[in-house]
């Protein structure tokens, strides 16, 4: 069957990594739990230096991490109004900074003066 074609590549027969002998396979430590990893493939990379399910973990931790700072940025829809962009980023020049973080500095001006 060709659906477990993919799985029979992955797995290392144990008695290979016990025996010691010519097809002896090395492992390491997990850099996240400390077990002991068997390499493995992530499509053509070899994996030596972290367990699958912390690779896992980490890529899914990577992502809630990526999903949380793009619910924190604001789309400015400037189109319209290209002359305050000009104004924008003729100031965040002056004052050395970029457009967004002039942009910061103007809200918390103004929100400091205002509260
Ligand atoms: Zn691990």
């Amino acid at each position: 069957m060709a659906t477990t074609t993919k799985k029979q590549i992955q797995v290392v027969p144990e008695t290979e990594v016990e025996a010691g002998g010519a097809h002896e396979v090395k492992t390491k430590p997990c850099s996240e739990c400390g077990c002991e990893v068997v390499p493995y493939q992530r499509g053509s990379l070899t994996v030596t230096s972290i367990c699958p399910k912390c690779y896992t973990k980490k890529n899914e931790d990577r992502r809630i991490e990526a999903n949380a700072q793009r619910r924190k940025m604001l789309m400015v829809p400037f189109d319209k109004h290209e002359e305050l962009l000009e104004r924008l980023t003729a100031l965040a020049g002056r004052q050395f900074r970029s457009p967004e973080m002039q942009i910061l500095q103007l809200i918390a001006d103004a929100t400091t003066a205002a509260g």
